[in-house]
């Protein structure tokens, strides 16, 4: 076995194309595949310019994961995880927002990210939780059958089949080029080297900021390598296939704001992750959508307000469809509400334009906290390259 097959067994095994999850039709599954191999291609390419001899490997395999990850072999040689289970999820989730499409009914739940609620008092609609849920609470068969249960009571438009498949691709592309980031960066060498708090002052960074710094840095560099490969496939498209790079950003902004909704749904304080190796989903979302102009800016700089009106459409239209599934789950449509307990899946704080100040303020330092970290990774691979 070599290292990636290695890697895949241990994560489920490698995927039978012929008995497919029913949350993952044909089309689903064979759009994945493509995905996959584009970007596989892309980053190697990239890495191959670097000489650095690193080579990436993707692999999907039959987990009921929620999470892509990365696995490093000696020789900078890596593989990147794709579960099954993100796949399936992302479809569902996909498919579930999209119901609401021109159906939305614009009412705002008002809830705050300052409220201080303790973890165990949010509760997710018991048909939801293959969804939402956390992975170790669920066996795999009981996930499959909840997940495709769920799927089953969705009927989104006939007509935005394509747009789940594209949401899809470009959600897939970005975790993909998230764990990519930690691989092309070196972020599991500067986390296993003994870089102490001296060593890290002029960077106005801590050790135990790393972690944090890693995932924040991946999260923007997924930004930025999913906008260039958004613009690469639009211009190498056919010329007659009906493709636009404005539709696409205006996937972009929804599908950013769909994917950091799916993490961590229960832990919805502001400040509950200050500890933690990620940041608020919020925050994160927010700081995606910032990075989206930054990267537009330097390629479109011509495009630059008609493509953010695009991207902050998609936003707010996944906002408000995430306003109206939450507003289901509190009707009861995805199972029984106890009294007492609090049952919106997702956390709602608006955020961009319309962002109270300690959530731009929590933005600016996790902006900052990620700025400074690349000022070190930079230094690190001028050190690196002076050696060789
Ligand atoms: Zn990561």
């Amino acid at each position: 076995m070599n290292p990636h097959e290695l890697t895949t067994s241990m994560y489920g095994g490698p995927v039978d194309s012929a008995v497919l999850p029913a949350t993952i039709p044909d089309d689903s599954f064979k759009e994945a595949q493509g995905s996959i191999l584009f970007v596989e291609r892309f980053f190697n390419h990239l890495l191959k310019s670097t000489k650095r001899g690193t080579e990436v490997k993707i692999c999907i395999t039959r987990s009921t994961s929620m999470a892509c990850s990365l696995h490093q072999h000696a020789g900078e040689v890596f593989t990147i995880i794709v579960p099954l289970g993100v796949i399936a999820r992302l479809r569902v989730l996909t498919r579930m927002l999209l119901e609401y499409w021109d159906q939305e009914k614009k009412v705002v739940i008002l809830n705050s990210p300052l409220d201080k609620i303790a973890p165990d008092n949010w509760h997710i609609p018991s048909r939801m939780i293959p969804l939402f849920g956390q992975n170790m609470d669920q066996d795999d068969e009981k996930f499959w059958t909840g997940l495709a249960e769920l799927d089953a009571m969705l009927s989104p438009a006939p007509e935005s089949a394509q747009d789940v498949l594209e949401l899809q691709h470009l959600a897939l592309v970005h975790l993909i080029a998230h764990e990519f980031t930690h691989a092309w960066e070196r972020h599991l060498s500067i986390l296993k080297s003994n870089m102490s708090d001296v060593s890290l002052a002029p960077y106005d960074l801590h050790r135990k900021d790393l972690e944090k710094c890693i995932e924040l840095h991946a999260d923007i560099m997924a930004v930025e390598l999913s906008t260039r490969i958004l613009e690469l496939q639009v211009h190498g498209a056919d010329s007659d296939a009906d493709v636009s790079l404005v539709r696409g950003f205006l996937r972009m902004g929804y599908m950013v704001t769909m994917l950091y909704s799916l993490y961590d749904p229960e832990r919805k304080y502001l400040y509950a992750y200050d500890k933690d190796r990620y940041t608020h989903p919020l925050v994160r979302r927010e700081m995606s959508i910032d990075f989206i102009r930054k990267i537009v800016s330097l390629l479109f700089p011509d495009m630059l307000d008609h493509v953010m009106e695009n991207v902050k459409h998609g936003w707010m239209r996944c906002l408000w469809a995430i306003n109206d599934m939450n507003l289901d789950a509190m009707s009861g449509k995805f199972g029984k509400i106890e009294s007492g307990k609090l049952y919106f899946p997702i956390g709602l704080a608006m955020g961009g334009d319309a962002s109270a100040s300690y959530i731009a303020q929590e933005i600016n330092t996790a902006t900052n906290l990620v700025l400074r970290f690349v000022n070190l990774v930079k230094d690190l691979a001028d050190e690196e390259y002076g050696k060789q």
